[in-house]
């Protein structure tokens, strides 16, 4: 039986040169969100905001997304909160928003696209994100879930700036969007990996099915490789990379995507001590040689086992 032990995060995440690296939590209820705060997360990276949307017919009220969301923020006075609008279809399907019947759901309308056939959800949350904003010193990032081409970064980041909502990203979720990052980049001011769907689209392997968990790895060579696309394009660009799929919360890929240039990991509030732990007993250099043979691997296991070598920790 594995010891389970409870590593304490401080607070700063960092390298043992001293590099900062924000460790901030996923968030999806208020609950959450307290468990955030007594991990002591920098802030929140993924505000999953599907759980007030859940089990009703219609969507909630602008005045109650107010609340709920003025509720998280109230957690994290002057620190960053990255709110991400309505990730609905696929494995999140909403009555009133996706559609009732999709032969392929994870390819079909899901995220950004449900704002094509329900454009006022996406303007009404947007105006309560604004006014949740406007009673708070949180400092707010809005962020769009399954963005595929530059067009649809652009109209995001309008909308937002049309509710007085400055800082706008979108998440990399599709081979699409990490190939273009260069192009979306010059509409938004950062981008966040989301490794679960990246690792689904890359590999063509459904996030659903416990049989393709082999295929569905972040430490397939091929998912690093499509990741490293996102983060050269956002240094290139001077505009932050950060990552918020589950691939944060492994510590040996944490510093791998440390070493491809990832200036915040977001992840569920347990994993926190973990992923600081580890970063805090390597360099970043170790971190970049760790990214180097990792994605040159040929395998996911083989990357794993690279990644411990360079980084000199047990895989
Ligand atoms: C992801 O896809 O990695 C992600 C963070 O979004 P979700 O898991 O909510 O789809
Ligand atoms: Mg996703």
């Amino acid at each position: 039986v594995a010891e389970v032990r409870d590593v304490v995060f401080d607070g700063s995440g960092r390298t043992a040169d001293g590099h900062r690296v924000q460790l901030l939590a996923n968030v999806g209820s208020p609950s959450s969100a307290e468990a955030a705060t007594a991990a002591h997360a920098e802030g929140v990276g993924l505000f999953r905001t599907e759980f007030l949307f859940l089990d009703r017919s219609e969507a909630p009220s602008i005045a109650e997304q107010v609340r709920a969301y003025a509720g998280v923020l109230a957690a994290f006075p002057g620190r960053k909160v990255v709110i991400r609008t309505l990730d609905a279809g696929a494995d999140k399907p909403l009555p009133f928003v996706t559609m009732a019947h999709e032969e392929n759901p994870a390819l079909g309308i899901r995220g950004f696209r449900t704002s094509w056939r329900r454009p006022d959800l996406l303007d009404e949350q947007l105006a309560a994100i604004a006014l949740a904003v406007a009673d708070s010193s949180a400092e707010v990032q809005v962020m769009a879930p399954m963005i595929d081409t530059p067009d649809e970064a652009a109209d995001f980041a309008a909308r937002c700036r049309s509710h007085g909502l400055a800082v706008a990203g979108v998440m990399i979720e599709t081979p699409a969007a990490a190939i273009t990052a260069p192009e979306l980049l010059t509409n938004i001011d950062f981008v966040s990996l989301g490794t679960n769907d990246l690792a689904q689209y890359t590999m063509a392997a459904d996030r659903m099915v416990g049989d393709l968990a082999l295929l569905n790895d972040p430490w397939q060579p091929a998912v690093l490789r499509m990741m490293r696309l996102a983060f050269d394009a956002g240094r290139a660009a001077g505009k932050p990379v950060g990552v918020c799929g589950e691939a944060a919360a492994d510590p040996l890929l944490a510093a791998v995507l440390v070493g491809f240039g990832a200036s915040s990991l977001s992840m569920s509030a347990r994993a926190l001590g973990h992923v600081a732990e580890l970063l805090q007993g390597v360099t970043v250099a170790q971190c970049e040689a760790a990214a180097e043979s990792s994605s040159a691997a040929r395998s996911a296991e083989d990357a794993r086992a690279a990644a411990a070598t360079a980084l000199g920790v047990g895989a």
